[in-house]
């Protein structure tokens, strides 16, 4: 089954005008933002939602993996049931993690775990401390629960501050809750390399609970990054977070886990209300299995981007080295959100403003054909210049 929907050129020019009505252009959200930020009641219909080269909020838009939509079908009888053959989907997480199950925590979709772990070491005024821009849930939660966030801006070329953020979690060391970590960042798609994660997990201290949240693990190509779990085995009090959202395309269908040590996950556990569908747990068991599935994902996406950064920068705007299925181009001066609504006229969603970089617009990796579309659209929209690199710049 393929959940691609083909939409013919009528379709898309009367459901872009009819979306657009619907969308009206206003300030008060993003309809199409990602989970939980801006929404609004007023929905599109299918057919306009469907109209839409949709590159505004890193979703996966080859739809899943064959693998995974027989997994899930297959196992539509039990959507009568409470109790059901769960696939053993934390059994099957641990083994790929090399944990045991007492060290996983399932949670609908990543951005539940961020909460979870906010919930369970911000209260009591207690401080988070990250960079900015980044992915907001973790700060959201905090501002939820009057706690605070220590947000460290980014260096000169988009890369993390950890020798700042370090200082920061030291300093104020007695208040601080939690230390969060985005790698590779949202909204630049930047990794930290493994020396600096070490570095921060080694220098904050002992007891400080670190959140790494890896949502775009499977897509880095770059030989300095790592995945943190290791630092779980050795019972330090970090917590990694992972998502089937991505690789596995199943952001609509929410299922994401915490790996941590097993007295983390208990504390977390008390926060944890969301439960998860019978069809999500055996499509992400599915995943797993399938190696050569990601592998393929990892190479269309990646294979993708590369084309289209290259475009951008031969058009004379420069893209910030991303190892994700997203990336950001600078916008050569021009504010980003007037350029967000001219690519919205055109049938084409991109990311929304990430203040202060409000002078890059953040676009999500489509499918080819809609990459087309936004190409074609980019050009229409910004004179060809010099070809320029980030590293050109710098
Ligand atoms: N973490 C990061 C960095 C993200 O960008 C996202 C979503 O885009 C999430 C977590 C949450 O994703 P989900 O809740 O779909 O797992």
């Amino acid at each position: 089954m393929d959940v691609r929907k083909p939409v013919s050129r009528r379709r898309f020019v009367g459901g872009v005008a009819t979306a657009l009505g619907a969308l009206g252009l206003r300030p008060e959200g993003d309809l199409f933002a990602q989970g939980g930020q801006g929404r609004r009641n007023a929905q599109p219909t299918s057919d306009e939602y469907d109209a839409f080269a949709k590159l505004a909020n890193n979703e996966n838009n080859y739809g899943p993996p064959k693998s995974v939509m027989d997994a899930m079908t297959s196992v539509w009888r039990y959507s009568n049931r409470y109790g059901y053959p769960d696939g053993g989907i934390v059994q099957a997480i641990a083994a790929h993690h090399g944990v045991k199950p007492e060290n996983v925590l399932l949670g609908a979709g990543s951005g539940e775990i961020l909460q979870v772990v906010g919930l369970t070491y911000l209260h009591g005024n207690k401080k988070v401390v990250g960079c900015d821009p980044t992915y907001a849930t973790v700060y959201q939660t905090a501002s939820g629960i009057k706690a605070e966030a220590i947000k460290i801006p980014l260096n000169k070329d988009y890369s993390q501050n950890i020798p700042a953020m370090i200082e920061a979690a030291n300093k104020n060391a007695s208040s601080v809750g939690l230390f969060y970590l985005v790698n590779p960042n949202n909204p630049t798609g930047m990794i930290i390399p493994a020396k600096d994660v070490d570095l921060a997990v080694k220098s904050v201290p002992k007891d400080m609970p670190i959140l790494i949240d890896e949502a775009y693990h499977h897509f880095v190509e770059s030989p300095e990054y790592a995945t943190s779990v290791p630092y779980v085995l050795e019972g330090r009090p970090v917590i990694v977070a992972r998502t089937f959202s991505k690789i596995a395309a199943l952001a609509g269908m929410r299922l994401g886990y915490a790996i941590a040590p097993a007295e983390v996950i208990q504390k977390m556990r008390a926060y944890s209300i969301s439960s998860i569908n019978a069809l999500v747990k055996h499509g992400g068991v599915a995943s797993l299995k399938d190696t050569a599935g990601q592998a393929d994902m990892k190479a269309k996406i990646n294979g993708t981007k590369k084309k289209y950064v290259q475009m951008l920068e031969a058009h004379g705007y420069p893209v910030i080295p991303s190892d994700a299925n997203f990336f950001m181009v600078s916008l050569g001066g021009r504010e980003v959100q007037p350029v967000i609504e001219e690519f919205r006229a055109k049938g084409v969603l991109v990311g929304r403003p990430f203040p202060p970089m409000t002078q890059h617009l953040r676009v999500s990796v489509g499918l080819p054909e809609e990459m087309d579309r936004f190409i074609q659209g980019f050009k229409e929209i910004f004179p060809q210049k010099k070809a320029s690199t980030m590293a050109g710049q710098q």
